[in-house]
């Protein structure tokens, strides 16, 4: 089982986030740690000891937390579940609350052995408009700090696509990350979500963003510099040196069953999936009624062979067309053939060893694939009338 805790505070919103995240108010951060700390004995209690191979500390800012407030919790964890030893603990951080010797070496020692910062752009003016609460030079010392204190594996967040970048300006931002070599890195295309400071500036025309072409570029050239410095494209938005992908989110996309902790977490564990209350009081309130939990729905067969397709399409090993089987008891290359044979002759899907993957130009188009697929399985009415064949089986992932 995977484990997830979410940490939901940031030291303040950036203008681009939808997020679940507050600026911490009184004694949120201690009623937070207290609630977390007992839906942890109460998932332990529940599950009986569940073995965990990953923990991933996401919010939110899980480095505003005290480091000794992570220590506790990983103390926690270890007590109310079987950690593997050699698990995968990552946590999130913004470079400005994580520079400290002594913050890095609480960390290291309660387990984190994988670092994920917030860095977004290394142009001081862009890190600006976005809000970002740390400048460029933070962010460098501090993965520097982070190297000598120990941290072997070590993520960096980048966002593509925002205001007034160029391609040119991405290649270059590029290779200066690449000088300073962490072992994996997340590029995402700036998304502009709804009723944030940054919808508003666009829609008033104060803030001008790349046009659908230039962007495309900067996937499509981004990703082949990346690789071409053995940076390996393995999601859509993730690039990892051999060896350092993320298990957690590996496992997350190949449908295993996770664990989610703290306000507004989801899990979706033995085919049910639900969402913890957002609000700190309803949140501990139903940890303390040990309701926490008991809402939720049994995932329909139609949304499992959706969130099938869909993770899966979105890493480049692909859909297994045996799990597509499994799940259905139908063939997903005849169930699509016409469509598959379309994107096949614009060089948009390939076909290896069992898996139907997008190319690279096909991951740079991919909602727009998936809505394809997904409209073919509904007109075909997969998974609109469990069969025997998937009613009979267990759900994604159950057991591991
Ligand atoms: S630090 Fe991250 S989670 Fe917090 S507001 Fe900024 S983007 Fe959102």
């Amino acid at each position: 089982m995977l484990l997830y805790v979410h940490v939901p505070f940031c030291r303040r919103k950036c203008g681009y986030c939808a997020f679940h995240s507050e600026v911490p108010k009184g004694d949120a951060v201690q009623v937070y740690v207290d609630g977390l700390l007992r839906e942890i004995a109460l998932w332990g209690d529940r599950l009986g000891n569940a073995p965990v191979r990953t923990i991933f500390f996401g919010g939110g800012t899980p480095s505003m937390l005290p480091a000794r407030a992570i220590s506790v919790i990983m103390d926690r964890i270890r007590k109310a579940f079987a950690l593997d030893g050699a698990a995968e603990v990552s946590l999130e951080a913004n470079p400005e609350s994580v520079a400290s010797m002594d913050y890095m070496q609480t960390l290291l020692d309660s387990g984190v052995n994988r670092l994920s910062m917030g860095f977004q752009s290394l142009d001081p003016a862009t890190l600006k408009l976005l809000g970002r609460p740390h400048s460029v030079r933070d962010a460098i010392r501090t993965f520097e700090l982070a190297r000598t204190m120990g941290f072997a594996n070590i993520n960096l967040d980048f966002i593509w696509g925002l205001p007034n970048q160029r391609l040119k300006l991405w290649l270059d931002d590029l290779r200066a990350i690449v000088k300073l070599g962490p072992d994996h890195l997340s590029c995402y295309g700036l998304t502009v979500e709804e009723c944030t400071p940054l919808e508003q500036d666009v829609l008033q025309g104060r803030i001008h963003l790349p046009d659908d072409g230039e962007q495309g570029k900067m996937f499509v050239y981004g990703a082949d510099y990346l690789e071409s410095q053995g940076y390996l494209q393995y999601e859509v938005s993730n690039f990892a040196r051999m060896g350092f992908q993320c298990r957690h989110n590996l496992g997350y996309w190949e449908g295993e069953d996770y664990l989610g902790l703290g306000p507004a977490a989801v899990s979706t564990l033995f085919g049910r999936r639900w969402t913890n209350p957002t609000e700190l009081a309803e949140y501990t309130r139903s940890v303390d009624e040990r309701t926490i939990g008991h809402e939720g729905e049994t995932l329909t067969l139609m949304e499992r062979v959706q969130e099938l397709v869909m993770l899966r399409l979105r890493t480049t090993r692909g859909l297994r067309v045996k799990a597509y089987r499994e799940l259905t008891g139908r063939d997903f290359l005849k169930d699509n053939k016409s469509l598959i044979h379309a994107l096949h002759r614009n060089q948009l899907v390939r076909i290896r060893n069992g898996y139907l993957s997008l190319t690279r130009n096909g991951l740079l188009v991919s909602n727009a694939i998936l809505e394809r697929f997904f409209s073919e399985m509904d007109a075909l009415g997969i998974g609109q009338a469990p069969d025997a064949v998937a009613a009979d089986r267990p759900p994604e992932g159950t057991g591991a």
